[in-house]
Parts: C-alpha cells; sequence; structure tokens
C-alpha cells in the first residue's frame, strides 16, 4: 500500500542515507511522495502547500509539464555528452540565458550547481587579475565546496576554513545595522565606506573579486539599499576588481525579474556585473545545474590561453534541454510577470498585514516571490525569536497544510513563481493562525 512505501521510505533512508548539514541520529524527514505545481504530497495523501520552493529551486513549481517532456525528449535521443562535444541543446540553453542576461554579456560556461559556479567565477577573476583575495559579506551563503564556503559568511565557513584568499565585511542591513546607522541611505553610506576601508587595508592590488548575492538569501532576504550596488561598482572599476553577483537564489523570477540585479529599485543606476553566477531556477531544479555568465572581457582573456577548468556534466543535456523548456515556459506562460503581480501585489502586502496583527513579526523584507519574516521575542529590542520557537512555528505550519522554510529566526516566504492569488490566501490564512496560536 502507500503507506507501506512511505514507512519503507523512511526506514531505508534512516538506514543508508546520510543527509547533509545534520548530526545524523535526531533526523525525522517526512516523506514526500510526488509534487505538481505548489503542491507536494506524502504517502498517506497529505497534501502541502510548498512555500518553500523545496530550497528555493522549484520556481517554474513541481511536474512542470513543457519541462518533463523536454526531458524525456532529450533523454531519448541523447542523454549525455562529454564537455568538449558541442549539441544542440547547450548552445540554446545559453543563448537564452545570453538573451535575458542582455548586453555586457558573451558566454556561459555551465557547472553542475551553484558552488561550482562559483568557483569557476573566483578562479576566472583570480586568473584575469592575478590576485588573489576574494572579497564576500558575513552575511552570505555561496555553496559548500572549497573556495565556495571559505568565501560564505555565515558560520558554515567555520568548521571548513582551509584555504587562503578569502576576506569577509559587512554587508548593508538596516534592520540589524553594523554601523548604527538610522535610516537606509545612511546604512548604504557607512557599508560603503566600510567596504572601501575593506579594501585599503587588505591591499586593492591583492583583491581579485567582490562576489555578493545581489540579495542575500539564506541570510535573510536582505534587500539592499538603493546606491549599494553602483556603489560597489564604483569601488571595483576604482581598483580594477571584477564584480561577482551570486544570483543562485534570487534570478530566474524570484525578484520578479528575469535576474534581481535588473531589479530597477535596486538597481536604478542600472549597473552591470563583470559576471554572475546562476543555478536553481534556471531549470527548476529538474536536473541539476549551474554556471557563469560572462562579459566580453573576462571570455576574451581566455581566447588564446586555456582556461583550466572543466566537469564531466559540464552543459549535461538533460540538464540543458531543461534549461531551454523552462525558459521557453517561462516566457510563453509570463511566469516572470506572474512573480511581480503576485509578489508585490498580494503576497508582500499581505505578510505586511500579518506583521500589523502579531507583534512577533520585527520586519517584514522583500519583493517579488522572495520574502523574509523577520521574527522577533521582542519588537524593541529586536531580539531574535529563539530557534526551539521557531521550530514550533515549523511543525504547526506543516501540520495546517503548508510546507516552510525556516532558518534561524526566520520564516522565508518563498513560493513557487507559478504560484496563484488563490494559494497565496490560502497560505496567508495558514501563517495567520499559526501565528496566532504561538506562545511565545
Ligand atoms: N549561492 C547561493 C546564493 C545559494 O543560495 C546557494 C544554495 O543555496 C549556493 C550558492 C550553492 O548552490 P548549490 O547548493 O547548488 O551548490
Amino acid at each position: 500500500t502507500n503507506v507501506e512505501d512511505g514507512s519503507l521510505a523512511l526506514e531505508l533512508d534512516r538506514s543508508h542515507v546520510f543527509h547533509s548539514w545534520s548530526a545524523q541520529a535526531s533526523l525525522n524527514p517526512i516523506v514526500i511522495a510526488g509534487a505538481s505545481g505548489c503542491e507536494v504530497w506524502d504517502f498517506s495523501g497529505k497534501r502541502y502547500l510548498d512555500f518553500s520552493s523545496q530550497l528555493v529551486n522549484t520556481n517554474i513549481g513541481h511536474s512542470h509539464p513543457k519541462v518533463v517532456a523536454a526531458i524525456q525528449k532529450q533523454a531519448a535521443l541523447l542523454a549525455t555528452v562529454a564537455p568538449s562535444h558541442a549539441n544542440l541543446a547547450r548552445g540554446n540553453a545559453a543563448r537564452k540565458i545570453l538573451e535575458h542576461a542582455g548586453p555586457g554579456f558573451e558566454k556561459v560556461f555551465f557547472t553542475n550547481g551553484g558552488a561550482d559556479a562559483n568557483e569557476n567565477a573566483i578562479r576566472m577573476a583570480r586568473l584575469t587579475t592575478g590576485r588573489d583575495t576574494v572579497l564576500t559579506t558575513y552575511r552570505s551563503y555561496h555553496g559548500s565546496t572549497g573556495a565556495a564556503i571559505a568565501a560564505t559568511g555565515d558560520p558554515r565557513r567555520v568548521p571548513n576554513q582551509f584555504s587562503r584568499g578569502h576576506v569577509h565585511f559587512f554587508g548593508p542591513f538596516p534592520y540589524r545595522s553594523e554601523f548604527w546607522a538610522s535610516s537606509p541611505e545612511e546604512e548604504c553610506q557607512r557599508a560603503l565606506h566600510h567596504l572601501r576601508r575593506v579594501i585599503e587595508c587588505e591591499g586593492p592590488t591583492s583583491i581579485a573579486a567582490i562576489l555578493l548575492e545581489t540579495i542575500p538569501g539564506t541570510a535573510g532576504v536582505i534587500v539592499p539599499p538603493p546606491g549599494w550596488l553602483a556603489g560597489v561598482r564604483n569601488l571595483c572599476d576604482e581598483f580594477g576588481i571584477v564584480m561577482i553577483c551570486d544570483e543562485v537564489m534570487c534570478g530566474f523570477g524570484r525578484t520578479g525579474d528575469w535576474f534581481a540585479w535588473q531589479n530597477k529599485v535596486l538597481n536604478p543606476e542600472a549597473i552591470v556585473p563583470d559576471l554572475v553566477t546562476f543555478a536553481k531556477g534556471v531549470n527548476g531544479g529538474y536536473v541539476p545545474a549551474g554556471g557563469v555568465i560572462i562579459s566580453p572581457k573576462i571570455a576574451h582573456a581566455f581566447d588564446e590561453r586555456a582556461f583550466p577548468g572543466g566537469l564531466t556534466y559540464s552543459g549535461h543535456p538533460l540538464a540543458m534541454a531543461a534549461i531551454v523548456a523552462n525558459i521557453g515556459a517561462y516566457e510563453e506562460e509570463k511566469i516572470i510577470e506572474n512573480a511581480a503581480r503576485i509578489g508585490n501585489g498580494v503576497l508582500g502586502p499581505g505578510l505586511r498585514k500579518l506583521a500589523e496583527r502579531h507583534t512577533i513579526i520585527g520586519e517584514v523584507r522583500g519583493l517579488g516571490l522572495f520574502w523574509a519574516l523577520d521574527l522577533v521575542a521582542d519588537a524593541k529590542t529586536r531580539q531574535p525569536l529563539a530557534t526551539a520557537t521557531v521550530a514550533r512555528i515549523k511543525a504547526s505550519l506543516m501540520a495546517n497544510g503548508l510546507l516552510p522554510f525556516t532558518t534561524d529566526n526566520r520564516i522565508h516566504v518563498v513560493p513557487p513563481c507559478t504560484i496563484t492569488e488563490q494559494e497565496v490566501e490560502t497560505a496567508l490564512a495558514i501563517y495567520d493562525k499559526v501565528l496566532a496560536a504561538i506562545t511565545v
């Protein structure tokens, strides 16, 4: 029976599967049997509205028929190919990505996911500048491989600090300012001053790259004030530093734009980075894929000189077919427009209303379908809510049929970009009910 399959799945997992980021003994994962659109279900038939998009990657929703069909078709034609051979799916995927990245980019290097996209962007920056140091913010996550975890600012870096060449700084965060700022403008100005001082103190000629999540995601959907991206771009230009935007989480529709750096509120000056890393939403996570979008200058630096990097599955045909179909569906079904309309018109205002009703919500931050509820034990001091309380909230949300994304003292509200107004209303009612019942 289905219930027996569910028990078997859990038993096999607990006996044989080694999990990410966890002490293994105490895990009790839910078993997901299947998924469609914005819903997943377990073997007992219990359904959950997926407001996590798994790890913020099923931007197109689950089991999108066009993407599934494209993978099936590609599997029958050419399931795998060496990266040195040209193939149509890879060329089309690169062309489609570049079309939406717009002017300022010429080529795409494909990887298996986000971490190795950052590894290769860092490698390109180091090789083209002849410099070693990579500057990143403390509140960041860039992946769990060698240089990517060393670039990461959050505490997952600490037990992994084996390689050199990484220096961290504080980016802007008006709600929890490190700079005693009293307005976003002041926060931006002071964070830029701090970054300039870090560059000067590290020695500008030693710095290869500033690697930034355009909007730090896992760290709390920390939308930077207007002026921040342009300020970083200016510092990069002044000191000959490569600017890398990590759009692994915030790219491909999450903010209601193709890419977050293209958002007019975030980047009114319309600055363009030198390299952009992506993964996740590029194909909804159906087949692992990531990559680096490369400016002409950096692409051409390797015209005569070999690029010393590669992966067996760089541009894997199944992943590439999924990218082409995913971007095609975004265009045909106006999925980016849906994310912007539902996100800014329904979800954002709905979350702000929740914050008026529940003092436990210290701040609502975000844009498009990329939101965080910063939960506090005390609205005045902004003391983060205890993680044990967040765990109770998470359990209660799940009991009520919503699969949430929680981390530290926050709930990240990150549904697929195909979400409907009705589904948002259902989710808002569940958050409201659960938060009303919680005792701090
Ligand atoms: N960069 C950012 C901004 C991310 O959010 C993540 C994953 O969450 C990564 C990089 C790493 O991507 P992957 O897990 O595909 O290696």
